[in-house]
């Protein structure tokens, strides 16, 4: 039985007693219950929330240049570090010949210099 079930059937019961106290007591009670359950409803989601993250912290790499990849990442994609520091948010770079580039703060680099030195000098940025 739910909370607010568990309510409205002692309701019944305390109406059936015919005593206004006792009703006004359990309302008011039952304002307090119904608002705690909604604290706890919001405080189990933030709590959900605070594990992902820090289960993602836990994962980041970080590197000599502005990029980071996560521990156990097949794909070893690049994401900027820029872009985690400051919001927060995993941002995939674009990686070709060498180089890598975030689309959306434009940081920008170069991370095996032996294979951006086989291409011509064109950035990709
Ligand atoms: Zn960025």
């Amino acid at each position: 039985m739910g909370l607010y079930e568990g309510i409205k059937d002692v309701a019944k019961i305390v109406q059936k007693a015919d005593n206004v106290e006792l009703y006004r007591q359990l309302i008011d009670l039952s304002a307090q219950a119904l608002d705690m359950q909604a604290t706890i409803n919001k405080l189990t989601e933030e709590n959900s929330e605070l594990k992902k993250r820090q289960d993602l912290e836990e994962r980041i790499v970080r590197h000599q240049e502005l990029y980071l990849t996560l521990k156990d990442d097949e794909n070893n994609i690049f994401y900027c570090s820029h872009c985690w520091d400051s919001d927060r948010k995993l941002i995939q770079t674009h990686k070709y010949h060498g180089e890598y580039f975030c689309p959306h703060c434009k940081v920008n680099g170069i991370y095996d210099k032996a294979e951006n030195d086989k291409y011509d000098r064109y950035p990709i940025y």
